[in-house]
């Protein structure tokens, strides 16, 4: 749908791989206007800022990691400073670590907790005051994961922190409905991008995945980016504190024996 974002500007974090290239892509061919934010690969930001200018929206590169309040702050002012304000943010940049639950370290917990709770909580904060003050209306869409809700045994630090982005949404839709500002999540469940790459190359970890989901394969970024468009935009003027689930059907498949 060409023109659906006319005019907005956009904040992707992570946006130099996976999910997050995939979204500021998207959210550029609807009209949006986009800051690619990346922490370890320029190469990657680069390239999504070139197939955005391809199709003839403006992008600009920024090396923020969202961990640290400094940088959350830099990619809201540099949005409103070179693209004239900012509209939607898409909280995607995510890490995972795995290690049995006894074993995991303070440093592994920080890492994780740093970059998908403490990341979106703060540069969500930098952004609604920055709305608030102009008195305008926004669209924050988290990416978080079927394991808001779904046990990962080993990946206790990132359940924790997908669980608590499910939380985090809720009480601030209602913190921020009456600001016109709207926040929702999505939870992917397996999704074909560089995260997963073990379990691409794993062929038997793989085909056992494959036969918990209903339609039979791995998700596209793609097809979680089409979905970020659709809450970013006008059409889901009335949806907030949601979340919503494309995993093909693997959350709801239990069958009795
Ligand atoms: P990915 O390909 O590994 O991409 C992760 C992105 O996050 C990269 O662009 C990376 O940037 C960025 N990033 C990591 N730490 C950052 C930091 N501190 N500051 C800024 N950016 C940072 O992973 P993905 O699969 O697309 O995952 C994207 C999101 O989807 C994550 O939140 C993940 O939890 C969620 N998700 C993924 C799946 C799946 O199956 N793939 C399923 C459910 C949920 P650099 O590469 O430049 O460092």
């Amino acid at each position: 749908m060409p023109g659906r974002l006319s005019g907005r500007v956009a904040i992707v974090t992570g946006s130099s791989s996976g999910i997050g290239q995939s979204i500021a892509i998207r959210l550029a061919t609807e009209g949006a206007n986009i800051v690619v934010d990346y922490r370890s690969h320029p190469e990657g930001a680069d390239d999504t800022r070139k197939q955005i200018e391809a199709g003839g929206s403006k992008a600009i590169t920024l090396h923020a990691d969202v961990s640290k309040l400094e940088d959350t702050r830099k990619l809201v002012e540099q949005a409103w400073q070179h693209l004239g304000g900012c509209d939607i943010l898409v909280n995607n940049a995510g890490i995972e670590k795995d290690a049995d639950f006894w074993d995991v370290t303070e440093e592994d917990y920080d890492e994780v907790l740093n970059v998908n709770l403490k990341g979106v909580f703060f540069l969500t904060q930098a952004f609604v005051r920055r709305l608030r003050e102009a008195k305008r209306p926004g669209r924050i869409v988290n990416i978080s994961s079927v394991r808001e809700d779904m046990a990962f045994p080993h990946f206790s630090t990132y359940c924790s922190s997908k669980g608590a982005m499910r939380m985090l949404a809720r009480n601030l839709a209602v913190e921020l409905g009456p600001l016109g500002i709207t926040i929702n999540n999505i939870a992917p469940g397996a999704i074909m991008t560089p995260m997963n790459k073990s379990l691409l190359d794993d062929k038997p970890r793989l085909d056992s995945l494959l036969k918990n989901i209903p339609l039979a394969r791995m998700g596209k970024p793609e097809e979680v980016a089409a979905l970020t468009a659709f809450l970013a935009s006008d059409e889901a003027s009335y949806i907030t504190g949601s979340t919503y689930i494309i995993d093909g059907g693997l959350t709801v498949n239990y069958h009795e024996q």
